[in-house]
């Protein structure tokens, strides 16, 4: 864990859980490397533009930030350079959702091997609270000052739209399941993506409401959309969280 500190001041705001974000991949990588799953040197962590894309600077691995909504075709590039390395990348729900959405969508089709964790607090918290494709509607913030009128839309259905090969969602907050999920997502072959409910303490502080909600699938992923489905329903307003989707199958890289 220590070795992957840097010296960095970490500048997100106190209690901001992209802290716990970063702990729980800390964690996941120690185990992984002291487990000899993963090699350090191989690691390549990228990250796009917002709150998030700190975190680039706070591990001493081989890191690149890219620009705004393009960190997945940064992703590729350098997994279709040298397809021995372990492409990490770290996007928000603005950087992923809005700006970078093409991308994402193909990037899952493909399968390419590389693997996505979402920060995903609902505004662009970087520039101080406007609303990204999963904030609620009706939330009011800087751009949308008497509410928001469109409707969220949720990535996880988008995803198992694809046949995306593994699909999960889990909690800043519980650093243990986040820290599972990350190690299962970086050890499947194939595109892995990771909603990660990212409350923002300073502009939408969500931490009560999911907190409320949240509640955890069985560790078992299905392997059929059907019983996918019925893991991702949200039932009586609660939400699911875990691995809700594996599967295998060829890889860009593979097929190249
Ligand atoms: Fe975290 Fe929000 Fe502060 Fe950004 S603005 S560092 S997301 S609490």
């Amino acid at each position: 864990m220590q070795e992957l500190n840097t010296k960095a001041k970490i500048t997100w705001c106190a209690g901001c859980p992209n802290s716990q974000i970063l702990v729980a991949f800390r964690e996941a990588i120690t185990e992984l490397t002291s487990q000899d799953k993963l090699k350090i040197e191989n690691i390549v962590a990228t990250a796009g533009i917002g709150c998030h894309g700190k975190i680039a600077e706070y591990l001493n691995l081989n890191t690149y930030t890219s620009l705004h909504g393009r960190l997945i075709p940064t992703m590729t590039g350098i997994k279709t350079a040298n397809s021995n390395l372990t492409v990490i990348g770290f996007s928000g729900d603005g950087d992923a959702y809005a700006e970078g959405i093409e991308h994402l969508i193909h990037a899952a089709r493909r399968n390419s091997d590389i693997k996505l964790f979402v920060h995903d607090n609902q505004i662009f918290a970087l520039t101080t609270g406007q609303v990204t494709p999963t904030s609620p509607k009706g939330f009011k913030g800087k751009s949308t000052p008497f509410g928001n009128l469109d409707e969220p839309f949720d990535p996880i259905l988008l995803m198992l739209s694809l046949n995306t090969s593994f699909i999960a969602r889990t909690f800043a907050l519980d650093i243990s399941k986040t820290k599972e999920i990350m190690k299962r997502a970086i050890e499947h072959k194939g595109f892995a993506f990771v909603d990660i409910i990212q409350p923002c303490i300073t502009f939408f502080d969500t931490r009560e409401y999911f907190k409320e909600r949240i509640f955890w699938i069985d560790d078992q992923p299905a392997d059929n959309p059907e019983i996918a489905m019925q893991k991702i329903k949200n039932i009586k307003g609660k939400i699911p969280c875990g691995i809700f989707y594996e599967i295998s199958k060829p890889t860009f890289e593979a097929q190249q």
